[in-house]
């Protein structure tokens, strides 16, 4: 039997132990809030939860990056209920279809939502700003502290759904992840155990709080007892500013993000320890740059379905290494599975994961059936190991393009463009070719010159990943999820 914890609610643990420690910081506003004040505002949460109806046990949100959705959890947390932060930039239809699924009791949002939320929801909506006659909007609020409505947690069931969040909707409409207080747990166990904790550690939070990886350093830091600091939008010099003044210790961003920073000349203060760097493949060029200037990069793999982190490498393995993610986090077993069962070192196949944070499955029963086999859940990304178990991720199985016999991954030549400066943003397609089947075809945002773009190719990647065809685009044309339209691209380039 694996040890059985966590047995009560995270927070209130917390709170008991170091409650004069400073637990949240709003670096727009400049508030900060102790853990004695955090759980006085969680008390007010799980009140107006209490106050609302909710046969489903399930809450969903609709707000944008906000300090909020820290006390939303932990209040959903203290009261037994899931909470489904949806993401706010999706297109109408989407939404309605992903609360159809949640079937939630109700739908929190913020002033800049409240259309939005009406047009969404079949279920009571409550706005955080705009406070109704029953007060539960302004208990949610991110002012609320009316200290002493004591509601009494229930009973924490490690097994219990905590989070329902969406993939990013890459290869299919988003799936809604059900992920458990155990899942949460662990994940941030383990990623203390790569990262290291210090007792005055400070997370910034500038990513979305409806994806994993704005979520979870609530999570991390409510176990650790340490802060997080919630910045609303990133922007280079913005979030430079917050790192130094907030003695930031860690930061969560994705590649584009720390890559603007490093060109708009930002250099860490030397409270930064680590810049965990996930949500896709980190460029090579950008982590020797971060080697050059001594940013503590630690480029990851993960996704939603883990809770985070599935492969953290620390900034001295990266450094070394520049491709690899690293080894899997301790609880976390990856089989690299080739056409015939689990291979060795140096072999490609797909990733298969396993282990604590893998969640029990998506909403629809359907998807999590085709998500799991034998050795666990089935991530539809290809990668090898090497013989120390360092794990590179060379993208994902549907995102191939064979040229000349040759295999090329769309999203590592994607990376690779991103990674040159000038360019903002890159998509690669495999477009039909006469002499070699397929050819590498790439649509290129920013001012680089499109010949300093392929001489960056020709340095970087192998002579057969090399973009035949590059052009220029405005802006990538998107799904109504926000994720590249591959079709579009491919039409586009093809003009
Ligand atoms: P959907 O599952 O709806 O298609 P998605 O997979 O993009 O969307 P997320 O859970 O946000 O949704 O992203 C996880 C995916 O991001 C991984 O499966 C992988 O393809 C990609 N990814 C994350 N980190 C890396 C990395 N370091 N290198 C390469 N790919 C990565
Ligand atoms: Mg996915």
């Amino acid at each position: 039997e694996p040890m059985e914890w966590p047995t009560r609610d995270l927070l209130t643990h917390r709170a008991e132990t170091t409650p004069e420690r400073t637990a949240v910081v709003d670096a727009d506003e400049g508030e900060t809030a102790t853990y004695r004040e955090l759980d006085a505002a969680v008390d007010e949460v799980a009140a107006a939860f209490e106050a609302l109806d909710t046969p489903n046990r399930r809450v969903a949100t609709l707000l944008d990056t906000r300090p909020a959705v820290g006390r939303l959890l932990f209040g959903a947390m203290r009261r037994g209920l899931t909470l489904a932060p949806l993401n706010v930039e999706l297109d109408v239809e989407t939404l309605g279809t992903q609360l159809e699924a949640l079937d939630a009791d109700v739908l929190v949002c913020e002033r800049d939502t409240e259309k939005l939320a009406a047009e969404i929801a079949d279920c009571p909506v409550v706005s955080v700003d705009a406070p109704d006659d029953s007060g539960v909007g302004r208990l949610l609020s991110d002012k609320a502290v009316e200290a002493g409505r004591t509601v009494e947690p229930v009973e924490l069931d490690r097994d219990a759904t905590q989070l329902v969040l969406f993939t990013s909707g890459t290869t299919s409409d988003p799936k809604g992840v059900r992920l458990t207080v155990g899942n949460l747990v662990a994940s941030a166990t383990a990623s203390a155990f790569r990262l290291g904790v210090s007792p005055g550690d400070r997370w910034l939070v500038c990513l979305p709080t409806y994806h994993m990886g704005g979520i979870a350093p609530f999570v991390r830091c409510v176990l650790y007892g340490a802060a997080v600091a919630v910045q609303r939008e990133f922007d280079p010099e913005g979030t430079a500013r917050v790192l130094a003044e907030e003695e930031i210790t860690g930061v969560s961003l994705v590649p584009t993000m720390l890559k603007r920073l490093v060109e708009s000349g930002w250099t860490p203060d030397l409270s930064l320890r680590f810049v965990l760097l996930g949500g896709g493949p980190t460029p090579r060029s950008l982590v020797e740059r971060c080697r050059e200037r001594g940013i503590p990069v630690c480029p990851t793999y993960g996704m939603t379905e883990t809770a985070s982190q599935i492969s953290t490498a620390r900034p001295e393995t990266a450094f070394e290494y520049p491709d690899t993610v690293g080894q899997p986090l301790v609880c976390t077993d990856v089989t690299v599975l080739g056409e015939d069962g689990p291979v060795g070192p140096g072999e490609r196949g797909e990733l298969v994961v396993s282990g604590p944070t893998v969640t029990p499955g998506y909403l629809a029963d359907e998807a999590t059936a085709a998500a799991f086999g034998p050795h666990g859940f089935h991530t539809g990304d290809l990668g090898y190991r090497d013989e120390d178990g360092r794990l590179w991720v060379v993208g994902r199985a549907d995102d191939r393009i064979v040229t000349g016999g040759e295999n090329v991954d769309a999203g590592a030549v994607a990376a690779a463009i991103r990674g040159c400066p000038g360019v903002a943003d890159a998509a690669v397609v495999g477009l039909p070719d006469e002499e070699w089947g397929q050819q590498v075809a790439a649509l290129v945002v920013g001012d680089a010159e499109l010949e300093a773009v392929r001489d960056h190719c020709r340095a970087e990647l192998a002579p057969y990943e090399v973009p035949k065809t590059i052009r220029r685009t405005e802006a990538l044309p998107r799904t109504p999820s926000g994720t590249v339209d591959r079709d579009a691209v491919a039409a586009q380039l093809q003009e």
